[in-house]
């Protein structure tokens, strides 16, 4: 089923949610499967599963550095498979600009047709690790929009390089990012807020946000979003705070600000182990006021550890 398929049915009630990432080349599926098992109990109509572009790696040989393109956690579709098979859900792939090729991404589309995954995020990626700002590969799209053009081209038949008779279209649902804090490339709230819609009139079916920590900026963008007419649902991403690095490395990877009384509260725990918990009664608060507000899925960003969630989705679902 289509996200806003479960949306529609769920009739006003909040969905749960939640996105993993692919584990590292050379781990096995087993150690994501520990962290999903815990989480079912609350019955995600679909689970993400994200994917990381190329990056470069430096092979040590004779005081030389020989520098190679690599993949560290490929299998997005593989592992969107395997969960849709072994749990009966939903998976949503995200599939990227950055690292692929228009022709890639036709491939990966026609192979999520092929094993009914019919729901995608289309996304543009970051830079690549080493580049200060996103360049376009070679072939591939520029913005997410774009992907989102391509995709309902394949929708109707359309093809890159042939439009085909054919008597099963794909049927692809799509997601899209929006960042109630803006983008960080973006010049203003206002002018990323044109992009969205400028998405979601291309076609996105839904949205989900980057992460907050502070419920005012969500209703705020909602607000704002709705006033320039986009009227697709959008799904607030959420995490729980879990290390004090956080403070830190939230704010520096993902242009968000954190609220003043919860550094205060981080700040005053002893440990990591406090810490944790901190994280979590904040991500309760935050998804008991979401839910009264009316949000369509509370969509936790698990980063690979489902401990958290589960507490969280204990007491709010
Ligand atoms: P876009 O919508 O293309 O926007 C990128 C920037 O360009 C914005 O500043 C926008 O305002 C601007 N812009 C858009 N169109 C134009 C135009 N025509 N002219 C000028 N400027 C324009 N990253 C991953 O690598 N893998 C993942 O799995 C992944 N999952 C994510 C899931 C969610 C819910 C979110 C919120 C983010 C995710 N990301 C992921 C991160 C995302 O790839 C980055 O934030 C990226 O920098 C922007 O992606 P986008 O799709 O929002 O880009």
């Amino acid at each position: 089923m289509k996200v806003t398929e479960h949306i529609a049915k769920a009739a006003g009630k909040t969905l749960f949610s939640f996105e993993i990432i692919p584990p590292k080349k050379g781990k096995n599926i087993q150690e994501l499967y520990d962290n999903i098992d815990p989480l079912m109990e609350f019955n995600p109509p679909f689970i993400d599963v994200t994917t990381s572009r190329e990056e470069y790696v430096y092979i040590e040989k004779e005081g030389l550095f020989d520098r190679k393109i690599t993949r560290m956690r490929p299998g997005t579709l593989g592992i969107c498979a395997a969960i849709k098979h072994k749990y009966n859900v939903d998976t949503v792939p995200h599939v990227l600009c950055g690292g692929f090729t228009k022709e890639e991404t036709e491939y990966l589309l026609v192979d999520c047709h092929y094993l009914g995954i019919n729901n995608v995020m289309a996304l543009r990626g970051d830079a690549m690790k080493h580049q200060s700002y996103f360049e376009p590969t070679n072939g591939g799209h520029t913005y997410a929009k774009e992907l989102v053009d391509q995709i309902l081209n394949l929708n109707k038949g359309r093809y890159l390089h042939d439009v085909m008779e054919i008597d099963d279209y794909c049927d692809f649902c799509i997601g899209v990012a929006a960042y109630p804090e803006k983008h960080i490339e973006s010049p203003s709230l206002q002018s990323d807020l044109k992009r969205l819609k400028e998405k979601v009139d291309a076609g996105a079916d839904y949205v989900v946000t980057q992460m907050f920590f502070d419920n005012q900026k969500y209703v705020e963008f909602v607000n704002a979003a709705r006033n320039i007419g986009i009227d697709v649902p959008i799904i607030p991403g959420i995490k729980p705070l879990a290390i004090s690095r956080h403070l830190q490395l939230l704010p520096q990877v993902f242009k968000i600000d954190l609220p003043e009384d919860l550094i205060k509260a981080v700040e005053s725990c002893k440990n990591n182990k406090e810490v944790r918990q901190v994280g979590i009664e904040w991500c309760i608060q935050q998804s008991k006021e979401l839910i009264e507000f009316g949000v369509p899925v509370l969509h936790y960003y698990s980063m690979g550890k489902s401990s958290n969630i589960k507490a969280i989705a204990k007491s709010v679902f």
